[in-house]
């Protein structure tokens, strides 16, 4: 498959893993642009909640399609066991919104690559100072990758890019989390093939997996800020 499934099926694999033993039931995609994500978490009959934000509501309000109920999904409800319940938010990952105190797992796909220095540096007090989920990944482009490109006019492989960074800068910015939150341990992958014979340049993408130590929910704390935009909250039907 394309690289942008498969970056989807790695956090399908992640959020399906039995190591959970069903743990894992509320979800947050930040920077999800067009609801993707959704059809590789939907059949995961554990999950409760998924919450989708994006600082743009136009791309949600655009795609909200993929999150609302199918026939099918009426004709299998006996299969689902637990409600499961979607919103979509418009909000950005650098403010705190009590609604996401009570996350699982955080995901943010080829999001902080977008983000100006200002926002970047807010992100790891908001998810693991504030949400403090059981697993966080975070995908990103690898940009000794980019030597494989064609076109070597362009400085990043898309206008919005803010950095791209080697897989050394992603460890650097990991393990400055992880020297900060000393409760989370990080492991890194790489996303698509590399070619042959370019096996030093690593993948596509890179992936940082981040695990909270101890499963033990930890206690929220309630900051009374909701400023994220709810625009749709969709009900699955279950048995
Ligand atoms: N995750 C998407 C996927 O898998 O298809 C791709 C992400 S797209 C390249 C980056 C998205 O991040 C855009 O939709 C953009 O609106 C969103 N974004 C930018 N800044 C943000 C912020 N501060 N908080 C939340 N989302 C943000």
């Amino acid at each position: 498959p394309p690289l942008y499934i498969q970056r989807y099926m790695v956090v399908q694999e992640i959020i399906d893993h039995p190591i959970w033993n069903g743990s894992i039931k509320k979800i947050v995609e930040f920077g999800c642009a067009e609801l993707n994500l959704f059809f590789y978490l939907k059949p995961n009959p554990q999950i409760t909640n998924v919450t989708f934000v994006d600082i743009d509501s136009n791309i949600l309000e655009l795609n909200n399609g993929k999150v609302m109920p199918t026939n099918y999904d009426y004709l299998i409800s006996g299969n689902r066991k637990h409600p499961l319940e979607v919103n979509l938010y418009a909000g950005s990952i650098a403010d705190f919104d009590d609604r996401m105190l009570d996350m699982d797992a955080v995901i943010c796909i080829e999001l902080i690559e977008h983000l100006y220095s200002d926002v970047l540096d807010k992100v790891p007090l908001t998810v693991f100072g504030f949400i403090k989920p059981k697993v966080a990944v975070f995908t990103t482009p690898n940009v000794e990758y980019n030597v494989l490109f064609p076109d070597t006019t362009q400085k990043f492989r898309h206008p919005d890019h803010k950095f791209e960074w080697s897989r050394n800068e992603m460890k650097e910015w990991a393990n400055s989390i992880i020297t900060t939150y000393p409760d989370y341990t990080v492991e890194f992958d790489g996303i698509g093939l590399d070619p042959i014979g370019t096996k030093d340049l690593g993948c596509c993408s890179q992936v940082a997996i981040f695990y909270r130590k101890n499963m033990e929910a930890s206690p929220a704390n309630l900051t009374g800020f909701k400023p994220y935009k709810l625009l749709k909250r969709i009900n699955y039907p279950y048995e």
